[in-house]
C-alpha cells in the first residue's frame, strides 16, 4: 500500500485447528477474569463510589461479566464540564499526534484481539467470527479515521487566481456525545469516540447498558494509547438516567447515535431546540433500524441466493440493523426457491455462541426475546409459520423462524424484530418487488439477486436505500469499502467508515489572504 493509505484489518482464519485452540484458551483466560467492577472516568478521575449494575453473559445469564458504575445526572455534568475544559488544548494538539493516538489504539486492539474477541462472546453473545470481524471493524475505524483525518488537514485550496490564497480548512464543533448499541458493542462504540476524537473533539462516551463491561475495555485501551484527561469521559449509566439531559444539554455540541429508530428521533428533536447560552446549533449523527429487503429474481443462482440469505437473516440472530428481514421471492423461482430455503433452514446451528460453529446464539437481553417472541406470536395469527428450530432452554435465546404467505401490510413485513426471524413475500414481477422494497419506512440495506443485466441496473436506479448489495449478503459492511448508513427512517443519510463521514465533527474555514 502507498504510505498513508488504508489497509483493512484481516479477521482471524478459524478454519486453521491453531487458531481456534488460541481463541479457545482466549476464552477460558478472560472467563477466569471476569467480575470486576468498572467505575466512571471522568476528567482522567476514576469514580467508583456510584450504584454497580451487573452485564451478564445472555447464554447464560447466571454469568456475570462485570459489574458497571451507574452514571448520574450531575456525573453527567462533571462529564460534559471536563470535556469543556479540555476542548482548547485538544483541539490545538497536532493532527498527526491525534492520528497517532488512533493508530496506537488500533495496535492495541490487533495485539489483544482475541481476548476482546472473547468479551464480545461472552458479553454480547456474538458468534466468533462475529466477534472477530467485530473487532477488525474496530481497528478500521481507527486506522481510516486516522488517515483520513490527515488529508483533511491539508488546507484545500478552493479556487485558483492571481492575488488572493483562498483555502478551506476545518476546524472541531466541541464537544460531543456518543450514544451506542450493544450490537457492535467495540466497533460502533469505537466509530461513535474515534472519528470525532481524531477531528479534534472532546467527547462523552455512553456505551450500551448491557455491553459496558467492552465499553470500559475500550477506555482502558484509549488511555494505554495515550489520551489526555478528559479529552474522552467514560460514562456508563441508563439511558433513562442520564441519555435526554446529556443530549438536551447546552454545552453539547453535537451527537453521534447509533441505536433505535424511537430514541434516534427524540435525540433529534431534542437538538432542535436550542438553549439560552448554546454555542452552536447542535449537530446530530443519527443511525437507526432497518426493515431490510431482498429480492430474488427468477432468475437468481440460488446456489449463491440461499447461504447469503441465511447468513443474512441469521448471521448473529439477526442482530443486525443491516439484516435480511423480508425475502421478496418472485413467482416463477418462488416454489423452487422457498422450498430449498426451507430445507436448509434446519441445519444452521443454534447454541452458545462460545462454541465456535454457532451461527445462531441468543438474544442480548429478556427484554428483547420476549420482544421478538411477540412478534413472531403476531406473525403466527397473520401468516404462516414455515419453519422454527429449536433454541437451548437456558440464555436468552429465539429460535430461527420462517413465515410465508407474509403480505406487506402484516406486522411482520412493517416492523422491525431485530432477532433471527424472516418473513417470505411473493412478488408477480420486479415492479412489484421494487415497491415492495421501498414500501417501508425504512432505507437501509437491501439487495436483488438476479442474472438479468437489466434487472441489477433497475435496482441500481430504483431501491432507495443507503447500501444496495446485488448478487451477494446484504450484512457485513467493511470499512472504507462498503461506507455504512441508510435515510427515511433508517438514519440520517451519514456514511461511518466513508470518506465524508469526519466532516460531520467538524465546522469548515474559509481563509483568504491577499497576496
Ligand atoms: N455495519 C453493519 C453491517 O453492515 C451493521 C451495523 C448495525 O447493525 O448497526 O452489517
Amino acid at each position: 500500500p502507498a504510505p498513508g493509505s488504508f489497509v483493512n484489518a484481516a479477521n482471524t482464519d478459524f478454519s486453521q485447528a491453531a487458531n481456534r485452540e488460541k481463541q479457545k484458551s482466549a476464552l477460558t483466560t478472560v472467563s477466569g477474569q471476569l467480575g470486576r467492577k468498572w467505575p466512571l472516568i471522568i476528567a482522567g478521575k476514576k469514580i467508583a463510589d456510584r450504584d454497580y449494575v451487573a452485564s451478564v453473559n445472555p447464554a447464560k445469564p447466571s454469568q456475570i461479566i462485570g459489574h458497571w458504575a451507574r452514571a448520574t445526572v450531575a456525573d453527567a455534568d462533571a462529564a460534559v464540564a471536563s470535556a469543556r475544559a479540555a476542548f482548547p488544548k485538544w483541539r490545538a494538539t497536532p493532527v498527526e499526534e491525534r492520528a497517532k493516538l488512533l493508530e496506537r489504539a488500533a495496535d492495541l486492539m490487533e495485539s489483544r484481539r482475541l481476548e476482546l474477541n472473547a468479551l464480545l462472546i461472552l458479553e454480547a453473545g456474538k458468534p466468533w467470527i462475529e466477534a472477530d470481524g467485530d473487532t477488525s471493524e474496530a481497528i478500521d475505524f481507527c486506522r481510516f479515521y486516522a488517515v483520513e483525518m490527515r488529508r483533511l488537514a491539508k488546507p484545500a485550496v478552493t479556487q485558483a487566481v492571481p492575488g488572493e490564497r483562498c483555502v478551506q480548512t476545518w476546524t472541531p464543533r466541541g464537544v460531543g456525545v456518543a450514544i451506542a448499541p450493544w450490537n457492535f458493542p467495540l466497533a460502533i462504540l469505537t466509530g461513535l469516540v474515534v472519528a470525532p476524537l481524531v477531528a479534534g473533539n472532546c467527547i462523552i462516551m455512553k456505551p450500551a447498558e448491557q455491553t459496558s463491561v467492552i465499553g470500559a475495555t475500550l477506555m482502558d485501551i484509549l488511555i494505554e494509547a495515550g489520551l489526555p484527561a478528559g479529552v474522552v469521559n467514560f460514562l456508563p449509566g441508563y439511558g433513562e438516567d442520564i441519555g435526554a439531559h446529556l443530549t438536551g444539554h447546552k454545552d453539547v455540541d453535537f451527537i453521534a447515535f447509533t441505536g433505535s429508530r424511537a430514541v434516534g428521533c427524540a435525540i433529534w428533536e431534542a437538538a432542535g431546540r436550542t438553549k439560552s447560552g448554546q454555542a452552536n446549533l447542535k449537530k446530530v449523527v443519527c443511525e437507526m433500524g432497518g426493515k431490510n429487503a431482498l429480492i430474488i429474481d427468477n432468475d437468481a443462482d440460488l446456489d449463491e441466493a440461499i447461504p447469503a440469505a441465511l447468513y443474512s437473516a441469521f448471521g448473529f440472530s439477526g442482530q443486525k440493523c443491516s439484516a435480511l428481514s423480508r425475502l421478496i421471492v418472485l413467482d416463477e423461482v418462488y416454489d423452487a426457491f422457498v422450498e430449498r430455503f426451507l430445507s436448509a433452514c434446519p441445519a444452521i446451528p443454534v447454541g452458545n455462541p462460545a462454541l465456535p460453529g454457532t451461527v445462531v446464539g441468543p438474544v442480548i437481553d429478556p427484554d428483547a426475546q420476549q420482544k421478538i417472541l411477540g412478534l413472531i406470536e403476531q406473525g403466527r395469527k397473520e401468516a404462516q409459520l414455515a419453519f422454527q428450530g429449536t433454541a437451548p432452554a437456558e440464555g436468552f435465546f429465539v429460535p430461527p423462524t420462517v413465515f410465508t404467505h407474509v403480505k406487506p401490510s402484516h406486522t411482520i413485513a412493517r416492523e422491525e424484530i431485530f432477532g433471527p426471524v424472516v418473513a417470505i413475500l411473493r412478488a408477480k414481477d420486479l415492479d412489484e418487488a421494487f415497491a415492495l422494497v421501498n414500501g417501508t419506512d425504512y432505507a437501509l440495506t437491501g439487495g436483488l439477486f438476479s442474472r438479468s443485466p437489466r434487472a441489477l441496473e433497475r435496482a441500481q436506479q430504483e431501491l432507495l436505500v443507503g447500501n444496495l448489495y446485488l448478487n451477494r449478503a446484504i450484512t457485513g459492511a467493511i470499512v472504507e469499502r462498503h461506507p455504512f448508513g441508510g435515510f427515511k427512517m433508517s438514519g440520517g443519510g451519514t456514511k461511518a467508515g466513508g470518506k465524508e463521514y469526519l466532516q460531520n465533527f467538524l465546522f469548515p474555514r474559509v481563509i483568504v489572504e491577499n497576496v
